[in-house]
């Protein structure tokens, strides 16, 4: 028996509050906002990421300028980690993001709504999250190897 053409697929990501958003008291709003959208929680762990941790996670990003203030930036205070799961949420929590840079962020996103420009050489963003399935498994079994 097959499924049914529309039956929902499961999906998992990972969303990182980073230490910008903890730091201003917004980890609330964002898990907040990840649940108004019908995404469901499946582990939230507040933690220190170490510098190994950090360079696995950003492994694409070896090599390129902003990655060692990047790092630096994400070890400077708690991350809140978490799990979030529903059909196509990958997609789905980056569209509630919004672009990297906050300043051009779209109104009624994560990034726009809440972030700005602090003149900083690392863009501080408030979020990360998975880019495609492949990062996504990958990032999860970083984060939540017990998942
Ligand atoms: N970043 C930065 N300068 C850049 C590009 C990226 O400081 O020119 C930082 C920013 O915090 C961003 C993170 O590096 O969120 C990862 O970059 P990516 O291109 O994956 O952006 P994202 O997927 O987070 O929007």
């Amino acid at each position: 028996m097959t499924d049914a053409p529309d039956a929902p697929t499961t999906q998992r990501t990972l969303v990182l509050v980073k230490p910008d958003g903890v730091r201003r008291g917004l980890s609330g709003e964002i898990v907040r906002r990840i649940e108004a959208k019908g995404y469901t929680l499946v582990a939230v762990e507040l933690r220190e990421a170490d510098e190994a941790l950090l360079a696995e996670h950003y492994a694409e990003h070896a090599g390129k300028p902003f990655l060692t203030p990047l790092v630096e930036f994400m070890r400077s205070g708690p991350v809140l980690a978490v799990v979030a799961e529903g059909h196509r949420v990958i997609e789905g929590f980056r569209s509630l993001a919004g672009a990297t840079d906050p300043t051009v962020a779209a109104p009624g996103t994560i990034r726009g709504d809440l972030g700005r420009d602090w003149g900083l050489k690392v863009i501080q963003n408030l979020v990360h999250g998975s880019d495609s399935e492949e990062s996504a498994a990958r990032e999860i079994a970083l984060w939540f190897p017990a998942l």
